[in-house]
């Protein structure tokens, strides 16, 4: 085999004009019959890597897959663009499986997904060995170690794989493995010949945005009013909370749906079913939601709350964009989700509690940083990477410093007189000279620096007190009602001398202001072409919807968001441009090419769009 074949596929049956980094090489890997680890990030591309082989290659190739609904999403996806592809499962009827398991033995399919407890049983066996099988693809390999973070013990009988199928390659992948559970998954299936491919786990296609988790509804009602129509995910810590913020969602007349472990297993599925189809544009869920879904136009991820670690972060944000096309991601932030997870995390007697919180430190000092947040992410992935990647909140609008010496004396001291003794609310009060009743009938207006720092807006101190946190310049006693206290290091502000840098409190106000700004003038100022080709888009969408809906097959799986954005922009006119755009394969040229070539020459264009 060789690559020419696997190009000709690629175009033929996804419509793509190019691989991606990596997947040539790795489809060369098995046609030459050799056994790979792949690493990529999520939405990086892994299926076509084993997908395209499986169309290319005499004989069906035995995909291994952990989760039902990501089975039925990646079949559905291959057939829709004309590749014979099944699953079996515990979810089919017998006589299901029977047509699936006689098609296998004839020859008839191209892929075969199989569950690993299947793979595993006596009865599937003799199948195999009888079916002409081309090579295993091994999906979420990291299941197979008990280094990973899911560890799945039917993953271990696949080790059998190497022995009963000597001359098959082997292609294990994953989104999500360190060092040691890599090396371990070569290990378990005892392939230790294997080439290993760790892909970039830069997706430059998703912003990064962290903004203070005040007021945090407004800021979230604000967020999706500029996305109409997108696809999200808000995940939330608390299963009260998913409820809580759809019920704000809806209540502000935006249609939401809520996703935790509380529901019945009917009821999730439910709400995911409503997702995938954009019935339901909007779920506010606990981190297990998105995890089987291979939906490709979520459009944004907003973090209501701190997640974990940057592991979980990075997957979950992850699920945003995976066409490819522009995606936003939002963390809100707040001293007070990081005090709960670090008293669920010491709470938890795991042997492993140092490095949980360890790695929560990390999220933290991701969450606060000033330097551009996609270089953390990627360093903290081993990828050292130096520039600036002008898609993140922080290269957008880079941080402008002052000379905080008086600042943080002021609030050293301010702190130093309250005796460690009060939270930050109440030193921002003392500072900004607050007559409330909760200063005046503690006396706090006798103290030296009441009032000292009335010129600083409210919103500005706990800014510059954050910072002073981050500085190691004061304290959070969160086993002691965040009461702020002072360190060894605040003695040489307040007796030393030494001067302190702060970033500017008006970095983040007009970091604000731009954006709204922008987005104001991205409604009004936009070039009639633009518009024009945004209200194309709006346009094919509805009609993607209408055939989503007749075929009874989700929206994102007739065409991408990236494909319906290249249509818009390109408005071919005849089959041979429409067949260029990218993510149009021969299936679906034929399918419903046509009704979107008619849907585009229909549209008012640009010059004649006087009336829009
Ligand atoms: P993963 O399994 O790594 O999460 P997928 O294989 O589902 O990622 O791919 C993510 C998205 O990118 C899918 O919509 C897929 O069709 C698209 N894609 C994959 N390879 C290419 C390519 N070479 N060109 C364009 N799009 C691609
Ligand atoms: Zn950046």
């Amino acid at each position: 085999m060789n690559l020419t074949a696997a190009k000709d596929a690629l175009k033929k049956y996804f419509g793509y004009d190019t691989f991606r980094p990596l997947q040539a090489e790795v489809i060369q890997c098995i046609y030459d019959q050799k056994d790979v680890i792949l690493l990529m990030p999520t939405g990086g591309g892994k299926s076509i890597c084993f997908q395209i082989p499986a169309v290319t290659m005499e004989g069906t190739c035995v995909v291994v897959s952990p989760l039902i609904s990501l089975m039925k999403d990646q079949v559905e996806a291959l057939r829709a663009n004309g590749i014979r592809a099944a699953s079996i499962n515990s979810s089919l009827t017998y006589k299901e499986q029977q047509q699936v398991e006689n098609d296998l033995y004839k020859g008839r399919l191209d892929l075969v997904y199989v569950s690993p407890e299947k793979m595993a049983s006596q009865n599937f066996s003799p199948l195999l060995k009888a079916a002409n099988i081309s090579f295993f693809a091994i999906d979420e390999a990291h299941c197979i170690s008990s280094w990973g973070h899911d560890f799945r013990p039917e993953y271990r009988q696949l080790r059998f794989l190497k022995k009963n199928f000597p001359g098959k390659p082997i292609i294990a992948v994953t989104a999500t493995a360190d060092k040691l559970t890599r090396k371990d998954i070569a290990v378990q299936l005892e392939i230790p010949e294997m080439e290993m491919f760790v892909a970039s786990f830069d997706r430059p296609n998703l912003s990064l945005e962290v903004r203070p988790g005040r007021k945090r509804i407004e800021q979230i009602l604000e967020f999706i009013g500029q996305r109409p129509g997108q696809s999200g995910i808000i995940y939330c810590l608390a299963k009260k909370t998913c409820e809580s913020v759809a019920a704000k969602l809806l209540d502000n007349g935006i249609k939401a749906d809520y996703y935790h472990a509380g529901l019945s297993s009917k009821e999730r599925s439910q709400v995911q079913e409503n997702f995938i189809n954009d019935r339901t544009p909007i779920i506010c869920a606990t981190i297990a939601f998105g995890m089987g879904i291979d939906k490709s136009n979520v459009r944004w991820i907003i973090h209501y709350n701190l997640p974990k670690n940057i592991e979980s972060y990075y997957q979950e944000i992850g699920r945003a964009g995976r066409d490819g096309a522009k995606a936003a991601t939002l963390l809100f932030f707040s001293a007070g989700d990081l005090m709960t997870l670090r008293n669920i995390i010491s709470d938890n007697d795991s042997q492993y509690k140092d490095i949980h919180l360890a790695k929560l430190e990390r999220m933290y000092q991701y969450a606060t940083s000033l330097i551009c947040r996609r270089k953390i992410l990627l360093n903290y992935f081993n990828e050292t990477n130096f520039d600036n990647c002008g898609n993140c909140d922080v290269c957008n609008n880079p941080p402008q410093y002052l000379d905080g010496t008086v600042i943080a004396q002021k609030a050293l001291s301010a702190v130093a007189r309250l005796r460690g003794n009060v939270a930050q609310g109440v030193v921002v009060d003392v500072l900004r000279g607050s007559r409330s009743y909760r200063i005046l009938s503690s006396g706090f207006d006798k103290i030296k620096t009441y009032g000292a720092g009335k010129d600083i807006r409210q919103q500005d101190w706990f800014f510059y007190l954050e910072q002073l946190v981050n500085q190691g310049l004061l304290e959070i006693a969160y086993d002691d009602y965040n009461k702020m206290k002072l360190t060894e290091a605040s003695k040489a502000v307040l007796f030393g001398g030494q001067k302190i840098q702060l970033v500017k409190a008006e970095t983040a106000q007009k970091r604000k202001a731009e954006e709204d700004a922008k987005t104001k003038s991205k409604r009004r100022g936009t070039s009639k072409r633009n518009r024009v080709r945004d209200e194309l888009f709006e346009h094919l969408r509805r009609l993607r919807m209408e055939i989503a809906k007749e075929k009874g097959m989700p929206p994102y799986i007739v065409f991408s968001d990236a494909t319906l954005e290249e249509m818009a922009a390109e408005k071919p006119s005849n089959e041979t441009e429409m067949y260029k755009i990218s993510g149009v394969g021969e299936m679906k040229m034929r399918a419903y090419g046509g009704d979107f070539l008619r849907a585009i020459q229909s549209f008012p264009s640009a010059e004649g769009a006087g009336g829009l």
